[in-house]
């Protein structure tokens, strides 16, 4: 066997994420390598925890990104905020809530469910509701933008639920940073954790977080200490928190840190309520382009997202034919449906530098073709 270097083919990406990464991006990860305690390196760490409380939207202190994927910031959030034996409500209305629910058990806490069909927004009546039946729980956690569904749930009012019953909120925001209105400090969110190959094109593998006093507060007086060393925000945070004093937690993904550094400037450049508002009307643009070659948005538009798009599939559409000829014959790549929503609905992304005018036109003409042969 001969091994040749690995040259990926051009792909169109308009699925639940990676989407298309920015050649600004592409171009600053593959930038000379330095240490990481080299005190350039150091003032990069600087800029990225400003650039990242923008995008945010909050002035927390502790704002860095984990060296993982999003579920890495998931789980850092989750492990450091619940001891054992604790309640924790938790929203389900699609995969990432559930999988919030399994780490809540993984890290001994108690999960109070509350559940809502798949392709709807948290109902947040039943949050009340469920705050109100249970008064021990004090940590509230729930899924902004439900990529497994393309259901948004209002972040707002959850939160401000939340608050009411004394809870620390948690909130995935994965798939909204950067592309739905996230204002962390206005809504009082206390641990929010994102990913970077969604609506920031960056690659994978770095997971923005940002957590309120009142968690640092709960962290730091918790009685039990954090089951994961890697996760352990006072331990991460004598690397990311330490102004010039900064010691050696692990090695951070040096390069990777050079694209979201390039990707936060981009948003920075373009605003973040532009941002907001382009994937907004490129998510409009799709749905109407979409109906009119018979294809119906699966959730009902009050509650949609425009960077993740379930459309239902028609009757008599074989889902998996469809989805591999975009890819063979357009390079174009768009998501199956998960778990219940499997065969029933295909994922369109417009997510980051891939929510264009030109994509949406592209995915357009893509299926019409495919689908009429
Ligand atoms: C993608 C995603 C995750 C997980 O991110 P990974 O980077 O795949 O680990 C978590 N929550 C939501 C809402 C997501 O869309």
């Amino acid at each position: 066997m001969e091994y040749k270097s690995f040259l990926p083919p051009k792909r169109v990406l308009m699925g639940p994420g990676p989407s298309n990464i920015h050649p600004r991006v592409l171009e600053a990860q593959s930038r000379l390598t330095i240490g990481h305690l080299d005190p350039k390196f150091v003032e990069l760490m600087d800029e990225i925890k400003a650039l990242l409380q923008y995008a945010f939207q909050t002035d927390n202190e502790v704002t860095f990104p984990v060296s993982a994927p999003g579920s890495t910031g998931m789980e850092t959030c989750l492990v450091n905020l619940i001891e054992p034996g604790e309640q924790v409500a938790v929203c389900v209305n699609g995969v990432f809530g559930g999988r919030m629910k399994s780490i809540i058990e993984r890290c001994g806490g108690i999960p109070i469910v509350i559940e809502d069909e798949w392709g709807t927004a948290v109902t947040t009546s039943k949050v009340e509701q469920t705050l109100a039946q249970n008064p021990e729980v004090k940590i509230l956690a729930f899924v902004h933008a439900e990529t497994s569904t393309g259901a948004r749930s209002d972040a707002k009012i959850i939160s401000e639920i939340g608050k009411k019953y004394n809870c620390l909120i948690v909130a995935d925001t994965v798939t909204s940073l950067g592309g739905s209105e996230l204002k962390v400090d206005e809504w009082n969110l206390d641990a929010v954790y994102s990913g970077t190959q969604k609506c920031l094109s960056c690659p994978p593998g770095l997971s923005p977080v940002t957590f309120s006093k009142a968690a640092i507060d709960k962290i730091k007086n918790r009685k039990t200490p954090v089951q994961s060393w890697f996760m352990d925000v006072n331990l991460v945070l004598g690397y990311w928190g330490g102004g010039a004093k900064r010691s050696y937690h692990h090695t951070a993904p040096i390069n990777s840190l050079y694209g979201l550094h390039e990707a936060l400037i981009l948003i920075k450049e373009e605003g973040i309520e532009n941002s907001w508002n382009r994937h907004r009307l490129n998510g409009d643009l799709f749905c109407k382009a979409a109906e009119t070659i018979g294809l119906n948005p699966y959730v009902k538009e009050e509650e949609r997202l425009s960077q993740l798009i379930a459309i239902s599939i028609p009757e008599g559409v074989d889902d998996a034919e469809v989805r591999s000829k975009l890819l063979s014959d357009y390079s174009l790549e768009i998501g199956a449906g998960l778990g219940s929503l499997a065969g029933k609905v295909w994922r369109i992304g417009l997510m980051g530098y891939s929510s264009n005018k030109s994509n949406i036109e592209f995915c357009i003409s893509a299926l019409r073709n495919v689908m009429s042969r």
